[in-house]
């Protein structure tokens, strides 16, 4: 099936801006850089997840279903706008959220994306570090069929073939607009964690322009786990499509450096990518995500990994949410 066939629910506004960085590009002395602004894809403050969950939610009510389940970490950006999807669409939302991180305290634990699911009118259920929230979804799910409801659960991160066409879309906007620029894109630097993101591009940038690379910054999983979770779903994302040209595996290209103690984690680099950006550009990352992805693209740019001439692309997947939820190190 082409992607135009699939059915997709718009919760996007539409092709989010290419943007160069001026100012950020002039300080680093390296390429040039611009920014893929998904952190503006409209749905509830915007990111990465309201691509994907166009197809899920679409396949959702394709099975007649009236709840969605979603898992994720207590500040997942992912359950935030799944519980917006759901509003969108008339639909009730369960959010299992595993307290993958402790000790930061009431923001943490309360702001954030945490306030803006109760917002939504999701139902919250709190679930302990290192228990398993697939199987509490199944669980959660259970209990509402036996209400006689029809729950559709999403996968972690809506990470799998059919999110990952929202990032194929993507691909797709990105080679539109470098064409429009008349510019080569030589690289493109995003965060990668449940993988779909990094999977979709990959599908989409080999059918169209093999020169541009994509490096995933893991913000959780060591290398080479990370690009074998990419590599599954970009595989299956090609299946999905029939593509004839196919992604290679050693054109998914994963960098863990930059993940400090784990996921969730401050590190001092990301504190600064966040400053950096928001005091050049204007613009904010997250703690959890892009500010690692940065800090990761402004180490890769130190190293010295690309000339002047070069164009990278760093695509801001979102998370601004999380930044009250990290008050405590934000504020310093
Ligand atoms: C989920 C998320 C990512 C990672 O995308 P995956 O498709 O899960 O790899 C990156 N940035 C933000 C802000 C996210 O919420």
């Amino acid at each position: 099936m082409s992607l135009a066939d699939f059915p997709r629910i718009q919760f996007c506004h539409g092709m989010t801006p290419l943007e160069p960085m001026p100012r950020l590009s002039h300080h680093l002395g390296g390429p040039s850089i611009f920014i893929k602004r998904d952190d503006c894809t409209g749905l509830a403050t915007g990111g990465n997840k309201a691509r994907k969950l166009e197809f899920l939610v679409a396949d959702a009510i394709g099975q007649h279903a009236d709840t969605l389940i979603a898992i994720g970490a207590t500040q997942s950006n992912h359950a935030r706008q799944t519980a917006a999807a759901a509003a969108k669409a008339g639909l009730n939302c369960h959010l299992i959220l595993e307290r993958r991180v402790e000790g930061f305290g009431e923001d943490y634990a309360q702001s954030g994306n945490t306030l803006l699911n109760h917002l939504f009118g999701a139902k919250v259920h709190d679930v302990p570090a290192g228990a398993n929230p697939q199987d509490m979804a199944e669980t959660v799910a259970t209990a509402l069929r036996e209400q006689g409801k029809h729950p559709y659960i999403i996968p972690g991160g809506g990470s799998n073939a059919l999110g990952a066409l929202g990032y194929v879309v993507c691909a797709n906007e990105l080679i539109a607009q470098s064409r429009t620029l008349g510019i080569s894109l030589d690289a493109l630097i995003h965060a990668t964690g449940s993988a779909g993101t990094q999977a979709g591009l990959v599908a989409g940038m080999t059918s169209e322009s093999p020169l541009t690379s994509v490096v995933g910054c893991s913000v959780r999983f060591a290398k080479e786990t990370q690009e074998e979770k990419v590599w599954n779903i970009a595989c299956d994302t090609n299946t999905l499509l029939d593509s004839s040209v196919v992604a290679k595996r050693d054109q998914v290209i994963v960098d863990d450096r930059f993940i400090g103690e784990g996921y969730g984690i401050p590190t001092p680099a990301m504190l600064d990518a966040v400053q950096l950006t928001a005091r050049l550009e204007g613009i904010l990352l997250d703690p959890v995500y892009t500010g690692k992805a940065m800090a990761a693209l402004i180490g890769m740019i130190r190293e010295g990994r690309w000339s002047k001439q070069d164009n990278v692309v760093f695509l801001h997947t979102g998370g601004t949410p999380a930044l009250f939820a990290y008050r405590q190190y934000m504020s310093a």
